[in-house]
């Protein structure tokens, strides 16, 4: 039916990549190498760094946030997508992982838009937003510690100009925050955090079913 959002199977998924992904060869060189680690999930779908470059130029951002590096896909797609003045500050705990990120930053030519913070991004939001004058971000996106999400929105959100889009990724969590009986405390606070930005009148939002669910909220 029309009225509601269509279900994949590998069929339909294999199409909508064929006619849609424009993934340069750069991003499927690192987005191999990540997928023979065995954190392989934590790293996002083609499809959804595309989508977030999209975002990115739609509202014109020339900064931007990202909680959660990884081995930099996500940050590739969000500096690629900004001017060349642009600035990314992107946030993370491990170098050994950020370290795989910035060899494949450097060959793209877009190590000098990033700004790489190794540490709690808690502490990096937080001195951000004590520094005076305070910097204001255009984008931020949310893909770190499940029980730290709704933390890195209150900070994302302050650190944000009106306007400015804040994107939060696995908020689907595989599906297990629709089942009341899943209770393990990631699962939870992402099941928190969703029915918190329903109701949060500071934004507007869509929960967005690409990759593991995507949620946008647009500060007011
Ligand atoms: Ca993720």
């Amino acid at each position: 039916m029309a009225n509601r959002t269509i279900h994949f199977d590998d069929c339909l998924h294999e199409y909508l990549l064929s006619v849609s992904t424009r993934e340069p060869e750069l991003f499927r060189r690192l987005r191999e190498e990540t997928y023979a680690m065995p954190e392989s999930s934590m790293q996002i779908a083609p499809e959804q760094g595309q989508f977030m470059q999209l975002l990115v130029e739609l509202i014109g951002a020339k900064t931007a946030l990202e909680v959660g590096v990884f081995t930099g896909y996500s940050a590739l797609c969000v500096a690629s997508a900004l001017p060349a003045d642009g600035r990314l500050v992107a946030c993370d705990v491990s170098a050994e992982w950020t370290g795989i990120a910035h060899g494949y930053w450097k060959e793209a030519g877009l190590d000098s838009k990033i700004d790489l913070r190794i540490g709690p991004a808690l502490d990096t939001l937080q001195s951000l937003r004590n520094q005076n004058p305070r910097p204001t971000f255009d984008f931020a996106f949310i893909d770190a510690d499940k029980q730290n999400y709704d933390a890195y929105y209150e900070l994302a959100l302050e650190l944000l100009r009106p306007g400015g889009l804040i994107a939060i990724d696995n908020v689907l969590w595989s599906g297990k925050v629709a089942d009341p009986t899943e209770v393990e405390p990631d699962t939870v606070a992402i099941r928190n955090l969703n029915r918190k930005i329903a109701e949060d009148e500071r934004v507007s939002m869509s929960l967005v079913p690409i990759g593991d669910g995507l949620t946008l909220a647009r500060k007011r």
